[in-house]
């Protein structure tokens, strides 16, 4: 018998998803919102609600790792075909941050795809979103650094990040990457601040 990772309840076995029980999955607010960020598709899965950033807080906050498969649900294999032929890059974390969680939890959920996983990219510093209004923005691109050494014969990429708020990480990860590769990106959940353009 399965239990539901978020709230610990049985999940029928009739249920195709049997990670998360079917009130848990109704709680993820679904928006499938594609937007074109500097030419590149971005596809953000949910809304950042409440919900979402308490088992995110659970997951990446408090070490619970097994929560990794409570996030893309019924989505994995829509978007393993949607993704097919790419590798995946995940937007980092600061590394001392990974070592203290144990796992980074970004790559954890790439791992679900099955596909190749390239760590071309470093973040520096701690950073935060949050923080964003301390810090220009421009000075993310001296944050994150790319090894292009490991992108050699790569012709299709998949960026990989949980959540966004402003998109300038995405846009700072997509400008770093050479340009002769094809990239997609996929974010978990977002605000809907910028969504009201589908060109940013
Ligand atoms: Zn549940």
């Amino acid at each position: 018998m399965n239990k539901c990772l978020i709230c610990f309840e049985r999940v029928e076995e009739t249920i195709s998803n049997n990670f998360v029980c079917k009130r848990c999955l109704s709680k993820f607010e679904v928006i499938e919102k594609r937007v074109i960020l500097d030419g590149v598709e971005v596809f953000i899965l949910y809304k950042y609600n409440d919900f979402f950033k308490e088992i995110l807080y659970r997951y990446k906050g408090c070490y619970d790792e097994e929560l990794k498969n409570a996030f893309l649900n019924n989505f994995l294999m829509k978007l393993s075909y949607k993704y097919r032929n790419r590798k995946i890059v995940c937007a980092p974390s600061y590394y001392k941050d990974d070592i203290t969680r144990g796992f980074n939890h970004v790559k954890e959920i790439a791992k679900l795809f099955k596909f190749e996983i390239i760590d071309c990219l470093n973040k520096c510093k701690n950073y935060k979103q949050s923080e964003q209004k301390y810090i220009e923005r421009n000075k993310i691109e001296n944050i994150i650094k790319i090894d292009k050494t490991k992108l050699k014969g790569v012709k299709r990429i998949l960026i990989l990040d949980d959540v966004t708020t402003s998109l300038s990480t995405l846009k700072t990860i997509i400008r770093l990457l050479p340009t002769n590769i094809d990239v997609k990106a996929l974010v978990l959940a977002s605000n809907c601040r910028f969504m009201e353009n589908e060109n940013v």
